[in-house]
């Protein structure tokens, strides 16, 4: 690692972490210390929560209930806030997968703010900073790959825009992440799958990102070993502790690492066809990942056979593969066969079709996490890492 500018960076997380097997048990005090009546945002199963509340209950805490089914809208936001107002809840809790996490990261800005969803949301709103600080947010996630529990955006749907735009903001990080991989232990299948594959791209795309740092870089290079190790078998082990943690862990390490160093390519297909399309985020990035690899690292070759980019694929297919002499090409082959093997369902599924690829490459371009890319890609190499997940 070179000195100088190469380590001036700034790293930000949640102030609080609890991670561990059984940690729901401490939820009732950890909760008292963030206020007196809980908005709680569960996910499509409500009944999942009921460990949650009877804790709340101990401690007194009043809670108001809202379940989210699906991945969060600009509209159910504005419902969900004006909910929590009129119930007079003074903190949030999000118990779920990323929805439920950004659902209530996203109502916890807005019930401290004047205004309306639209003045602060980025790209299709006016995009202004927060008045004032979010409510406190308790952030439980019940899978183990959006990280959402350390990151400080949410990431709302516009169905009028067809596409997906984040509210942002230091004070929307959670003042509170409790991460109990117990919680993880009934995910099916493909959502463990689809999920652990999110979890890896984020641990991928921060650590070739052109603005990866080395507080970034060591949680990536210290992650990458726990999905290598364990997502397969999460798949066909369901209730195998050791590798729900591994992947909890990930997943909670990739959340720190893209919020601070970006990420690339496959989150910026991810927007707009998470926008456009009824396929869930994690899934989107599963298929696409060992493309985009591909594509950038040919890229990397021809335009940056100087740059450490091609040095850093090397490095990720050592920590995946395990071996010593492994080249980047081996990281790509590995990646391939592993979303082979978890039988990950191609865009196609989704309705997404050839006739689509021009648009979205378009948005694509444009979108947020692009600027992470290690390096442009051209509308033809974007239109063959698309092409190629169809
Ligand atoms: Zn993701």
């Amino acid at each position: 690692m070179p000195v100088g500018n190469a380590m001036r960076f700034e790293f930000t997380t949640t102030g609080r972490i609890v991670f561990g097997p059984g940690t729901l048990q401490q939820v009732g005090p950890l909760a008292r210390s963030l206020g007196r009546h809980a908005f709680v945002v569960a996910g499509r199963n409500p009944d999942r929560a009921e460990p949650l509340l009877q804790r709340l209950a101990a401690e007194s805490i009043a809670a108001t209930c809202f379940a989210v089914s699906g991945e969060p809208t600009t509209d159910a936001i504005t419902g969900a806030t004006a909910h929590a107002r009129a119930a007079g809840c003074d903190f949030v809790i999000g118990f779920g997968g990323g929805s439920a996490l950004d659902t209530a990261k996203a109502v916890a800005a807005l019930l401290t703010n004047p205004g309306e969803l639209l003045d602060y949301l980025e790209v299709i709103g006016r995009a202004q900073p927060l008045a004032r600080p979010a409510a406190p947010c308790l952030a439980i996630p019940t899978t183990a790959g959006t990280g959402a529990e350390v990151t400080r955006n949410a990431v709302l749907a516009s169905p009028a825009h067809r596409s997906k735009a984040s509210l942002r903001d230091f004070s929307m990080l959670p003042r509170i992440a409790l991460v109990d991989p117990q919680l993880t232990l009934d995910l099916p299948p493909a959502l463990t799958a689809a999920t652990g594959l999110d979890a890896l791209t984020q641990l991928i795309e921060p650590y070739v990102s052109c603005r990866a740092n080395p507080m970034t870089d060591a949680l990536c290079t210290g992650a990458l070993p726990h999905v290598a190790r364990s997502l397969q078998r999460a798949c066909e082990h369901g209730r195998d502790e050791a590798a729900r943690a591994d992947l909890a862990f990930a997943s909670l390490c990739s959340g720190q690492a893209l919020a601070n160093a970006g990420l690339g390519i496959v989150h910026g297909f991810a927007a707009p066809l998470g926008g456009m399309f009824p396929a869930p985020h994690g899934a989107i990035c599963a298929i696409l990942l060992p493309h985009a690899m591909a594509a950038n690292l040919a890229a990397a070759r021809i335009r940056q056979p100087a740059g450490n980019t091609v040095r850093r694929y090397d490095e990720i297919a050592r920590l995946l593969t395990g071996r010593p002499h492994a080249t980047a090409d081996d990281g790509v082959a590995w990646v391939r066969a592993l979303v082979a093997t978890l039988s990950i369902p191609r865009l196609s599924t989704y309705g997404v079709t050839t006739a689509d690829v021009p648009l979205v490459v378009e948005k694509a371009a444009a979108a947020s996490s692009t600027k992470g890319n290690p390096l442009p890609l051209t509308t033809a190499e974007l239109t063959a890492i698309l092409s190629a997940a169809l």
